[in-house]
Order: structure tokens, then sequence, then C-alpha cells
């Protein structure tokens, strides 16, 4: 018995809606299924408005467009992430400040942003760590108390909140990835959030390759232009009918994340209270979407160890990032300082398998397994 470490989950309808999108005759972007998504999610989330993408890279990318940035200027971003969080700010000419992790938890600490904001520092983005909350109190007013827009990388947050406010609906841009890895997906696609008006209607021609496509089709303009930059960012109907199935089941497959992710908690704590191994940290403000399962362990030794370990006994367990600001890319414009936070999550953090159709049975093997590496 193999446990892999995710196994795409599939609602089954899928197929219906594709079958409708293809009958529709039209399978490009900006059709019935984009629509049904777009106001489904902006409905469910709180959302102003909404423009689903080909992944959450480029709903980053599309977001850094929109922050206009000029040479030189800076942007706030947390070393421990995904690449494409500091990629898409990169390819506009933004300087990466990069900013060091809670002690407690991956995300972004928030109370050492404030040095770090020079004259030149445009936006802060956000990055909610398996879907656990910044504390998005602190960050909105950091923000606003130095005119800095705020973006929200809310790629493993769908369905995250912070207090009863849902995440992607906090700042200026918000960004949601439906990758196969997410808890909803559609193989590859995104979700541009934008909840600062200012943005909505550049927004949309930046979405339509630089044209005011958008307006014609709703017969606001009696011909589309060239208007400004853009890229393609739509994706075509069938990933959209795709991910509607997945999003209409969407409370359903929560509710399961959800059961897995405490069965693993209450089966672990024991390891936790014997000082063995940290389970994760969920502050008071944030609520959990059970998008991952991880554990600290106190050095990289134990770590790998049983990281191997458990790939010896079939189960797929995988580090996670390595700190943008050592990479080989952007360390040579890094100024230097030390992120210990983010280096111990790189060093210490271990995830398990989680996913929809991850079996009770399977889980106990996991917390089995763990338990027998430290009792050997
Ligand atoms: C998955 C992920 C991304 C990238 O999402 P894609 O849809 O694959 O482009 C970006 N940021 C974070 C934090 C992620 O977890």
């Amino acid at each position: 018995m193999k446990i892999n470490f995710n196994k795409p989950h599939i609602t089954g309808t899928e197929y219906e809606y594709i079958a409708d999108a293809i009958s529709t005759g039209k399978i490009s972007g900006n059709g019935k299924y984009t629509t049904l998504c777009q106001d489904l999610v902006r409905k469910t989330i709180g959302i102003k408005k909404t423009l689903l993408t080909t992944s959450c890279t480029d709903a980053l990318e599309m977001s850094a467009i929109l922050s206009n940035f000029s040479i030189g200027d800076e942007v706030i971003i947390p070393s421990y992430t995904f690449v494409s969080t500091a990629l898409a700010f990169v390819r506009e000419k933004a300087k990466i400040v990069f900013a060091d992790s809670e002690t407690m938890h991956p995300n972004i600490d928030v109370k050492k942003i404030q040095e770090l904001i020079t004259p030149k520092t445009k936006a802060i983005v956000a990055v909610h760590y398996a879907g656990i909350s910044c504390d998005m109190e602190e960050l909105t007013k950091v923000a606003k108390d130095n005119n800095l827009l705020l973006i929200e990388d809310a790629a493993q947050a769908i369905g995250g909140k912070f207090k009863s406010i849902n995440l992607g609906s906090i700042g200026d841009f918000a960004t949601f990835s439906f990758h196969e890895t997410k808890n909803i997906q559609c193989g590859e696609g995104g979700l541009l959030s934008i909840n600062n008006e200012k943005y909505m209607k550049r927004a949309e021609i930046i979405w339509e390759k630089g044209t005011n496509r958008a307006e014609f089709f709703r017969g606001e303009v009696n011909k589309y232009e060239w208007v400004d930059i853009g890229s393609s960012f739509l994706p075509s109907e069938i990933s959209a009918a795709f991910l509607y199935a997945q999003l209409r089941d969407f409370e359903n497959i929560m509710q399961k994340r959800i059961e897995i992710w405490n069965h693993y908690y209450a089966r672990l704590f024991d390891l936790h209270q014997k000082g063995h191994l940290k389970l994760p940290y969920i502050p008071v403000y944030a609520s959990n979407p059970a998008h991952m399962f991880y554990i600290e362990l106190p050095t990289l030794e134990v770590r790998d160890n049983l990281k191997e370990w458990l790939n010896k006994n079939s189960i797929q367990a995988v580090t996670h990032y390595l700190t943008l600001h050592r990479s080989p890319y952007y360390s040579k414009f890094h100024d230097g300082r030390i992120l210990e936070n983010s280096e111990k999550f790189e060093n210490c953090l271990l995830r398990l398998p989680l996913f929809y159709d991850l079996s009770k049975n399977d889980i106990d093997f996991v917390c089995d397994s763990i338990q027998s590496f430290f009792e050997k």
C-alpha cells in the first residue's frame, strides 16, 4: 500500500458540465461557465469583482501589473512562499524586500514589517500559509498608515477566514489557485479578486489582452480596441466547467478535509505533548480550511530522518518551500538579512498526505509510523 501526498478529487459532475460547455458551441474564455464560477466565488466569499484566470500565478501577475510599479519601487513579501508570489512582481521590475515568518507559523510576521517600509515601498503581499489567515487587522492598518497596496496570496486559502471575514475579500487584490494540489481544483486555474473599486475597469482590460472587449460584449461600447497593456489570462470554458462542478461541491469537500485534518491532530497530539514534534498553530482569529497538514520537527536532521522513515513505509511525506531570499535567482539581490524563522520552516517542516479520499485507516497508518519512528 502506497499513500500518496495528494490525489486530486473528482466530484463526478465535472463530465456533465464539460459536456454542456461543449454543447453551447463556445469553449473559449469568458462564457457561461466562466461567469457562473466568477459569480459563485464573488457571492460566497463577498468579493467586489472576480476574474477567472489560468492560474494563481497569472492572477498575481495581474495584481503586479495593476500595482503600477516604477523602477526601484519595493514590495514586501514573505521569503517562505511559492516562487510565483515573488516572481510576478519581479517581472514588473519591482524590488522584492523579503520579510521573515512568525516564530509559531510560516505566515509573515506583521510586527517586523514597519521597519522594512521605505519611501519606495508600494505594496505588501500576505500569503495565508496552509489557508491560515495572516493578522489582517494589523496588516490592513500598516498598509493604510503607509498608503500601501495590500495583496493577499490566497492560493491555499479558499474557505479560510480572518475572524468572520472570508480570506480573499480583504486586500486591494487577492489571488486564488485551483491547481490540482489545492482544495478546489481544475488541474490548472486561478482567480483574481478585486476589492478596490478603483482597479476594476483596468483589471478587466488587462485580462482581455489590453482591449476593452469585455465592455464590448456587454454592449457598452460599439467596437473593441487596444487601450492598455495586458495578456491572455482567461481559461477556456472547459476548465471553467470543471471548476464549476468543484465549486458547487465546496461545502462537502471542505467538511471532508476538516475531518481528516482533525483526525491527524487528535492522533498526533500525544507526540506534540511529549515535545517530539509541534502541531500546526492556529491563531484565535483564524479558522482552518484544512488545506494542509504539516508538522514541525526540532531539527533538520530529525525532519529528514522522519521523512525517509515514512517514505520507506510507502508514505509520501514531503518538505515545502526553500526560502526565496537564499534562492539561486534572487539571493544576489537580497540585502543580507538573516530570516531565521523562514529558514527554520525550510529546515524543519514536513507535510503529510491530505486529500479528499484519504481514509481513516490511512491516517492511522501514517500516525502509527510517525509514532514508531520516535519509539525506535
Ligand atoms: C499554489 C500556489 C501558488 C501558485 O498557484 P498556481 O495556480 O499553480 O499558479 C502561488 N502561491 C502560493 C502560496 C501557492 O500555494
